[in-house]
């Protein structure tokens, strides 16, 4: 039996995430596909890896003291990773983020005791921006610190130390490939960097959705965006000091719809129900594990990161309505569901 032993800490739960063989993925591509549960996180998402360093990082610069207080701009898994590591360490957390953001990711944030500050959503360039009114709030609050996720380092270290080791553990130090999209870079750097450290020979691909600006870059040296994305937490314009220094090898840009594909078929056929980003992840890793069969590697192994739950989306993702008005392709069992014919 593979059990883990007992914890003496919640904190302990974050990371040592099972990795598991993905059938239809291998079968499509050639070779073993395998990814690595990240909602299995407390959180319910990879972030909480970077909540936990981040946090601890302040505490050992002495930033972050008994009942401080911890602020980031963010909507998403980052900032329920903060507020449940900063409940579990007792501190406070202060989220600022867009008003135009979805009632359950505010819902979610209060539920865990998170003080919400809502913002007018605005350019990047505009001060009243979500990110920048954090850096400001947290720079007025008595003994807050601003956790910074993409220009925070110990984002990626928390990879470097945590998610690369494991996998390499977990796949007995036989790994060809791995492959993951962006939001600030942490797990693409942190998890590359690591492998790399063990072995200079993985092939690190980065996986970029359309609408980001990484793809050209690593392709062509011009950071420029083309087309448009609706996956949440992944799709960055810019090399953040996460990606600084990032060892990309290659990379590769995959669709909304082949992501969702993908989606729907790890749903169906292998009964995991997760977000969009690990569909583009999974479809990333499928393309990487094909160029290295084509390469003449045998036996290949590619990992990839299944970021979040799917249940973040019930009302996007997983709802025909949301789906139609993007123009996305609706599951074919919602439209049952809804009584469809479209
Ligand atoms: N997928 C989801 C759902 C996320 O929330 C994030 C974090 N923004 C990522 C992928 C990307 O992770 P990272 O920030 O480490 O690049």
């Amino acid at each position: 039996m593979n059990i883990t032993k007992p914890f003496a800490s919640t904190l302990d739960l974050i990371g040592n995430t099972p990795l598991v063989l993905l059938g239809g993925p291998s079968e499509e591509a050639g070779c073993e596909i395998w990814g690595k549960c990240e909602f299995a996180n407390p959180g319910s998402s990879v972030k909480d890896r970077a909540a936990l360093y981040i946090i601890r990082d302040a505490e050992q610069r002495g930033e972050l003291k008994p009942g401080g207080t911890v602020v980031e701009g963010t909507a998403g898994n980052t900032g329920i990773g903060i507020a449940l590591v900063a409940n579990a360490l007792g501190y406070k957390t202060v989220i600022v983020m867009p008003d135009n953001q979805s009632k359950e990711k505010m819902d979610t944030l209060r539920a865990l005791g998170a003080e919400l500050v809502l913002v007018p959503p605005t350019k990047f360039a505009n001060p009243g921006h979500f990110v920048h009114t954090s850096r400001r709030l947290a720079e007025e609050t008595e003994g807050a610190v601003w956790a910074n996720q993409f220009d925070n380092i110990a984002n990626r270290k928390a990879h470097i130390e945590g998610t690369a080791p494991e996998l390499w553990e977990q796949l007995e130090g036989r790994i060809d490939g791995f492959t993951c999209a962006a939001g600030t870079g942490g797990t693409i750097a942190g998890v590359g960097m690591g492998l790399k450290a063990f072995d200079e020979n993985v092939c690190i691909a980065l996986t970029d959705p359309h609408g980001a600006a990484l793809y050209n870059y690593y392709a062509h040296g011009e950071l420029k965006a083309e087309g448009t994305s609706v996956a949440e937490g992944i799709g960055q314009g810019r090399i953040t000091a996460n990606l600084d220094g990032a060892p990309i090898d290659t990379q590769f840009r995959i669709s909304d719809e082949e992501g969702l594909h993908w989606v729907a078929r790890l749903l169906k056929e292998e009964g995991l129900c997760l977000g969009l980003s690990s569909g583009i992840n999974v479809a990333g890793a499928i393309a990487l594990g094909r160029q290295l069969v084509a390469e003449g590697r045998k036996n290949v192994r590619v990992a990839t990161i299944l970021c979040d739950t799917g249940f973040r989306y019930l009302s996007t993702l997983y709802n025909a309505d949301w789906l139609s008005s993007k123009d996305l392709p609706v599951f074919p069992w919602l439209r049952d569901a809804a009584g469809r014919s479209d």
